[in-house]
């Protein structure tokens, strides 16, 4: 099932994301992790599947995430600091599945994400992005894997959905549910989005002020 929301939610989505996002810190190492004294949400998904895209799109701050980066170069947890009243962080985890990355850095990464996953309690949400045209592939099953392991809410969004027509779409999201619906930690819910067209925007932004 995609996700509504009442008017008022949305609001309080809006409200929330007021355009004052900034960037607070890139953690390379987990010693280097803030103190979570605020609501912190992540986002997670393969690379390119359009993470900063969202991420500036949600905030409303063009080349906030930097849209255009390398795939699968960013190698730091990215910290951003949304709102005027710093009730929330987001982090941007780095891109996964990128297939020139060396064994090494993977493994070294996926140590971090692990790390970073199991060790931050109190992690309100973690969001999965899926790429509409690519739908879910075995990165992401291991993220979800990685999920469930950490007893962390996770919820996924598809990106890009201006990519395909609606009837494809409906049949996306419900593959897209069959694959987490036995999985602990995972809701039941996806959210259908186009940072491109400014699709979902309000509901993923409703979602997360319903965290705080
Ligand atoms: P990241 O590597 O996950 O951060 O992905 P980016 O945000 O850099 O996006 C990867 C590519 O997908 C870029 O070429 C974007 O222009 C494109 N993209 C991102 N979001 C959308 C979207 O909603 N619709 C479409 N059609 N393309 C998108």
């Amino acid at each position: 099932m995609s996700v509504s929301f009442t008017e008022e939610q949305l609001a309080a989505g809006r409200r929330l994301f007021n355009g004052s996002a900034r960037f607070r810190l890139g953690v390379a190492q987990l010693e280097q992790l803030p103190e979570l004294d605020r609501v912190e949400v992540a986002f997670a998904g393969r690379s390119n599947v359009g993470k900063s895209s969202l991420i500036n799109g949600l905030t409303g701050v063009n080349g906030l995430a930097r849209a255009s980066n390398t795939p699968g170069r960013t190698r730091e947890l990215n910290y951003f600091d949304v709102g005027s009243e710093d009730a929330l962080t987001l982090v941007d985890m780095p891109g996964y599945g990128y297939a020139k990355a060396a064994k090494k850095d993977v493994k070294q990464w996926q140590q971090v994400l692990k790390g970073y996953l199991r060790g931050r309690v109190g992690l309100s949400r973690a969001f999965v992005l899926i790429d509409s045209r690519h739908g879910v592939m075995t990165p992401d099953i291991e993220m979800f894997e990685m999920l469930d392991d950490a007893a962390v809410p996770y919820q996924l969004v598809i990106t890009k959905c201006d990519k395909i027509n609606r009837h494809e779409l409906a049949e996306l999201e419900a593959e897209t549910l069959a694959h987490v619906k036995k999985r602990a930690a995972a809701i039941q819910q996806v959210h259908l989005t186009s940072a491109e067209r400014g699709f979902g925007m309000d509901e993923l932004r409703a979602e997360v002020a319903s965290l705080i």
